[in-house]
């Protein structure tokens, strides 16, 4: 179970009809979420960066269905249990159908690792490919609108990405429905501890789990740094009142 109780804030990402929660029908059908809202295929990185992306879409009359089709995450136990914490998500929170789609690694080590510790590059790469794949899901399922939650995240590349998923959008006469959920980032945090989902401390791919862990490493230098300062100045002021007196 992902929570026992959830608090009002949780709640945000369910649906249901006049705040009822309602259990998900797993034979949903695309003609059944037409009924809900427009149906839109919202690629998904993680469950934590869902829960507002959801939440918005269907304010706006949207009905999502989430596409998974993340290569990149490392290593493939970590890739689990993100998928894993996701599908609960959507099945017992949010009630969201969840389509798992392609997943080419050995195209994710060709096409987008040689770019290493270029992040911009690595990045704009790696979104190419979920997004392609997403793109396609959606032309073969003959969804008409895209999305992504990785539109929430202040850490990602936000305007590269939004110009990845309009060109792709574009190529496979599709509409980009691109979205600044930045805002809402706090809230997802808050919502996803509240619901004592599992919250990682890195983007994804082996480069960003070494990237995170030396940003750790620096904060925790400049912290250290900082109350190394503090402390010579005290010792510094008690000196100048010892020697005032
Ligand atoms: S940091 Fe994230 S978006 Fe960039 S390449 Fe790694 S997994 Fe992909």
């Amino acid at each position: 179970m992902i929570a026992k109780t959830v608090s009002e804030s949780a709640k945000r990402g369910m649906r249901g009809r006049e705040g009822v929660v309602e259990k998900q029908d797993e034979s949903t059908s695309i003609a059944e979420e037409a009924s809900r809202g427009v149906p839109l295929l919202l690629h998904a990185c993680c469950g934590p960066c869902s829960i507002e992306p959801v939440l918005h879409l269907r304010q706006e009359g949207f009905e999502p269905t989430i596409c998974w089709t993340n290569p990149n995450i490392a290593p493939r136990s970590e890739h689990d249990l993100r998928l894993r914490t996701l599908m609960q998500w959507a099945r017992d929170v949010a009630h969201v159908r969840v389509i798992v789609a392609d997943e080419d690694s050995a195209a994710w080590e060709a096409g987008v690792a040689p770019f290493g510790l270029d992040r911009a590059r690595r990045c704009r790469a790696c979104y190419a490919q979920r997004l392609a794949t997403t793109c396609r899901t959606a032309v073969d399922q003959g969804f008409s609108y895209v999305s992504t939650t990785l539109a929430v995240s202040p850490y990602q590349l936000f305007d590269s990405c939004h110009d990845v998923l309009s060109q792709l959008a574009a190529h496979f006469g599709l509409t980009s429905v691109w979205r600044d959920f930045r805002p809402y980032y706090p809230d997802a945090t808050k919502c996803s501890r509240e619901l004592q989902m599992y919250r990682q401390n890195y983007c994804g791919c082996r480069f960003s789990a070494a990237e995170a862990a030396i940003s750790r490493q620096e904060l925790r230098d400049a912290r250290k740094a900082a109350r190394a300062r503090a402390r010579a100045q005290r010792t510094f002021d008690q000196d100048l009142f010892v020697c005032g007196r």
